[in-house]
């Protein structure tokens, strides 16, 4: 697809998302709140059924909205056929990282032509575009570091631990009302958690975006963002925060460049 075309639709779809996850809270707990206090009684419109429409709308938007932000990758590549090349000169750069980083496990590091970004599995394989990589090294080196950060238990741990903490109060609420039916509740608990989701997610970036200043330096990293951002647009999604914020945060942590 048209790279402009798909960032725009993109955005929309993000956009879309927010008025989803937000209406569905504001709605069912509208709902949820008449009900318990008898307003209910006296709407003139059927309420459930409207709401067991939009939920259902919003249950089969999430599933599309996660498959295109965060699966959007991962599906095309598993998919791809395109292959995964060695070279022993990107893991001999990466075991180099690796080592900096005071890791003792044994990543795998892999090219793919065409890509445009690079990825990381929980088994520790990293998977980056061969431009990417190779067209300025420092650059490739921060986003490998950034790949590897993603890959650190520690990262990790951190990552669930904000995402349950981030979800307390979305917790309560959802006990608070447990009492819907599952039709409602399901969609009510989903958008609820989305947010926290989101925080979580974005800290997960802007952490591994240190990880990879830390590891190949702060000019590189910062570099890598502003070449990324030139390739792929500027936008938010749920997963990653857009490529001008991560920028200023780690200008902010290091201090500007001069
Ligand atoms: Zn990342």
């Amino acid at each position: 697809m048209n790279k402009k075309l798909s960032a725009q639709l993109f955005q929309f779809g993000y956009k879309l998302l927010r008025i989803l996850v937000v209406g569905t809270i504001i709605s069912v707990t509208v709902f949820a709140e008449s009900i318990r206090s008898q307003f209910y009684l006296h709407l003139p419109f059927p309420i459930p059924t409207i709401l067991l429409y939009t939920s259902l709308g919003f249950g089969i938007y999430l599933v599309m909205g996660f498959a295109v932000d965060m699966g959007g990758t991962a599906l095309s590549l598993l998919f791809s056929r395109i292959p995964e090349l060695e070279s022993s000169d990107l893991t001999q750069r990466g075991e180099e990282l690796v080592r900096r980083a005071g890791l003792r496990n044994r990543f795998r590091f892999r090219l793919k032509i065409g890509l445009q970004s690079a990825y990381s599995t929980p088994r520790k394989k990293v998977v980056i575009d061969q431009d990417l990589a190779m067209t300025n090294v420092g650059q490739g080196d921060a986003i490998l570091g950034h790949e590897i950060t993603h890959q650190v238990p520690s990262h990790a741990r951190e990552k669930m631990l904000r995402f349950l903490i981030y979800s307390i109060p979305s917790f309560a609420l959802i006990f608070y009302e447990g009492w819907l039916p599952l039709t409602v509740s399901f969609p009510y608990t989903l958008a609820l958690v989305m947010y926290p989701m989101k925080w979580a997610f974005h800290w997960g970036e802007y952490n591994a975006d240190e990880g990879g200043a830390w590891l190949a330096g702060q000019e590189n990293m910062i570099g890598a963002l502003m070449a990324l951002q030139i390739e792929n647009g500027d936008y938010d999604s749920f997963t990653h925060p857009r490529f001008s914020k991560r920028i200023r945060k780690l200008q902010k942590k290091f201090g500007q460049a001069h």
